[in-house]
């Protein structure tokens, strides 16, 4: 595991729970939206002040009975190679774990379902399928995140999806082939969500210099798209 960040407590990131964030190192996307240059750019990622997996494993300890749960965030969680082995470690510690994700790794999804290690899996929904395809260069991207969602549709674990309306990557036309899209997938999916968060851009910090100029939506824009999803899913959260 590179471990880039490790915040020892928040009650903010993990809905209902007192958790600990462990932030991951390195990630296949580059949104330049990112609020996280510092986990997913080579030149300003800090190897040498990795924080060590061992230090994070003997703190949650300390803290068994204090923190009910842990978020494994980024970058992104499903490039670590040790990321199996560290959640079984922190599950046999007795907490839960939410992971965030972009979901584009369905095979690292598919195994830590079949071991039932994640109890609570929040995953980006950047854009459109046609949008992400121009954003990732990537020709199988769309495959993967369908797959991932599939698959933690069909287990018993929670979903959160989440969506940071990044001006020129999401707008209000795009929310309606969003809400289709996810739909297409899976056509009880809005009822199984925990929630639907849509979160605004910051501009004060971003992967790519231009976006810090880039201004936010307006309140009324991220109710509009709100409004939109909440025809179909009962939990809808703002996050401006
Ligand atoms: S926003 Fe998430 S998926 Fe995109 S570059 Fe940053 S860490 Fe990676």
């Amino acid at each position: 595991m590179f471990i880039g960040g490790f915040q020892k407590f928040t009650m903010l990131d993990y809905p209902g729970k007192i958790a600990a964030v462990v932030f991951t190192m390195g990630c296949n996307f580059r949104c330049p939206y990112c609020h996280n240059p510092e986990l997913v750019d080579s030149k300003l990622i800090d190897y040498e002040n990795e924080i060590k997996e061992n230090d994070v494993l003997k703190f949650l300890d300390s803290r068994k009975g204090d923190l009910d749960g842990i978020c494994i965030t980024g970058g992104e969680p499903t490039l670590q190679l040790g990321l199996k082995e560290f959640i079984k470690k922190i599950k046999k510690m007795g907490f839960s774990i939410k992971l965030d994700t972009n979901a584009s790794h369905s095979s690292i999804v598919s195994e830590l379902i079949e071991d039932n290690l994640v109890d609570y899996w929040a995953i980006d929904i950047k854009t459109t399928p046609e949008k992400y395809k121009i954003m990732t260069k990537k020709d199988d991207i769309i495959e993967n995140i369908e797959k991932s969602i599939s698959l933690i549709t069909g287990s018993c674990s929670e979903l959160e999806l989440r969506t940071t309306v990044a001006p020129g990557y999401v707008n209000q036309k795009d929310f309606d082939e969003i809400i289709n899209w996810i739909n297409g997938i899976d056509q009880n999916i809005f009822s199984k969500l925990f929630r639907y968060s849509i979160q605004n851009f910051r501009p004060e910090k971003t992967l790519h210099n231009g976006f810090e100029n880039v201004k936010p939506y307006e309140k009324k824009e991220l109710e509009k798209m709100s409004k939109k999803l909440k025809k179909y899913c009962g939990n809808v959260v703002v996050l401006d």
